[in-house]
């Protein structure tokens, strides 16, 4: 199969296309196209133009054309949910999972739209502010580019495309290499809903051509971008004027108090650090016991994990599958053997494939270990002990990230003290890091990033405020 790309409402051949390859099998998926300069401003151009258009498209217009979106993926869920799982080596049942997320963001985007609205503002509140009507508008911004990582392929495009759409922005999406179809599939059922010619474009290839080109055109208006640090980095730093969202990555910790109820949370901590081979931003990668639950904790959670099942991502048993890609496998055991040599005691797994690795649980890392410092991207968690919450709560805020955090506490007083300690974007109390539901407002701190996704926290990133003052 060829996948060219997708510019004003029509595909586009490349003069060169890459092989997609099966991170599980190694198998040839399909020849997906390899934009050029060109191909990029072209898509841009194709943006701006539908934008003095769109712009102009009613609420309840927009929010129709996400409720067609929303209708198609609920016809077609089987195939989304294949196609995530073929491209990215995502475990069906947990591909699954993310089609009715993108279906739930879709939604959220569709009902956001009809209600994006301002404020009335009292000016008469300055001297001089008397007699006048003031209020303010949302009006969008126009071009917007949308760079996505490959770990939520469908979804995460909706955390860009849902919101831009519903406040009558134009897109050019770029989808991460390794995860480009559910991109073009998201593109096709836009078509079908209904959405104009040029409202959204998709363009796939290096990350560098496009981003660089992205970043120096004026057309475009905001970079809302989902990736890796470094990445994020670069593009604040080459962005110019242009608005930006960095949605980036952690090493999420998760602390457990002292009393809680280890079995009751035991298969959540198990979903938390190894759902999707623990290639999430906010799988938990570092866990804080008290003392007195340390050795039951630690017994528990590898009897849980020993349950998982390896394998292919097709198949309904499994739980964990390929990484995203053999250097990753590679890196992720070379911390774990560099933890392991500098003192960390190996509780479960550690050993690894060419292409998989086993899930892993490491105890009493230290913490400048690369696998507990730095994001593991990986099925890697590591379970230290600490006497003092507070001791906990300083572990978690020495990192140089922060996203999300969770704290298991019945001590009313610890939890309200975690809320205001914590130096991440979300706290998640009696619940792991992991949360996340598509209209919460998410994003991070430090390393993890600047601005927030959750369709309505989206808009106004990605809306301009107007202020229209009425003298009477
Ligand atoms: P990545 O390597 O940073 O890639 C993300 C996207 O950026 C891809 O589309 C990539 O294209 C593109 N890109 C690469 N170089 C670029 C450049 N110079 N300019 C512009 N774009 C460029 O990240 P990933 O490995 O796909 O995803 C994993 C990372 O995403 C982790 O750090 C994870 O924590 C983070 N993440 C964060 C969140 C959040 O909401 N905070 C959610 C999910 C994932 P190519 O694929 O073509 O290189």
């Amino acid at each position: 199969m060829k996948q060219h790309l997708w510019i004003d409402g029509k595909t586009i051949e490349t003069n060169s296309y890459y092989e997609l390859k099966s991170p599980y099998s190694g198998e040839n998926l399909a020849e997906v196209s390899l934009a050029e300069a060109e191909h990029v401003q072209l898509a841009i151009l194709a943006a701006e133009r539908a934008f003095i258009k769109w712009k102009e498209a009613p609420a309840y217009f927009r929010a129709e054309i996400l409720e067609n979106v929303v209708s198609l993926l609920k016809q077609q869920k089987e195939e989304c949910a294949r196609i995530i799982a073929k491209e990215a080596a995502k475990p069906i049942k947990t591909a699954r999972a993310e089609v009715e997320r993108t279906i739930m963001t879709y939604l959220f985007a569709a009902q956001e739209a009809r209600r994006i609205h301002g404020e009335t503002i009292p000016l008469d509140a300055a001297p001089g502010g008397e007699n006048r009507v003031t209020y303010t508008i949302r009006e969008p911004i126009g071009v917007i580019a949308a760079i996505t990582p490959f770990n939520f392929p469908m979804n995460l495009v909706a955390h860009k495309v849902g919101p831009a759409l519903a406040a009558g922005n134009t897109v050019v999406l770029k989808p991460a290499s390794q995860t480009p179809l559910s991109a073009y599939k998201m593109a096709e059922l836009f078509h079908e809903a209904g959405l104009p010619s040029g409202v959204l474009n998709v363009v796939t290839g290096s990350g560098q051509i496009v981003g660089d080109v992205v970043m120096k055109n004026d057309r475009i208006k905001m970079i809302t971008f989902t990736g890796s640090p470094s990445v994020g980095k670069y593009i604040k730093e080459n962005a110019g004027l242009k608005r930006v969202t960095l949605e980036l990555g952690s090493n999420s910790a998760l602390i457990i108090d002292e009393k809680t109820k280890i079995d009751a949370i035991i298969p959540r901590v198990v979903t938390g650090a190894f759902s999707f081979q623990g290639q999430v931003c906010i799988s938990i990668q570092r866990i804080y016991v008290h003392q007195s639950l340390f050795q039951s904790f630690v017994e528990a959670f590898v009897q849980e994990t020993e349950k998982l099942k390896i394998g292919d991502p097709l198949d309904e048993e499994t739980d964990l599958s390929a990484m995203i890609s053999k250097m990753d496998v590679k890196r992720a055991k070379s911390w774990v053997e560099e933890a392991v040599a500098n003192g960390a005691k190996v509780a479960y797994g550690s050993q690894a494939g060419a292409r998989m690795m086993k899930p892993t649980i490491l105890l009493n890392v230290p913490r400048e270990e690369k696998i507990s410092c730095q994001e593991a991207f990986a099925p890697v968690v590591h379970v230290n002990s600490f006497e003092q919450f507070e001791d906990a709560i300083d572990e978690v805020n020495n990192s140089d990230f922060g996203l999300q955090a969770g704290v298991y506490t019945s001590n009313l007083p610890h939890a309200f003290q975690a809320i205001k300690q914590l130096n991440v974007g979300g706290v998640m109390i009696n619940d792991i890091p992991t949360f996340r539901v598509d209209h919460m407002p998410y994003g991070g701190v430090k390393l993890s990033g600047m601005g927030r996704e959750g369709i309505k926290y989206a808009i106004e990133e990605m809306t301009e405020v107007k202020l229209v003052s009425f003298k009477l």
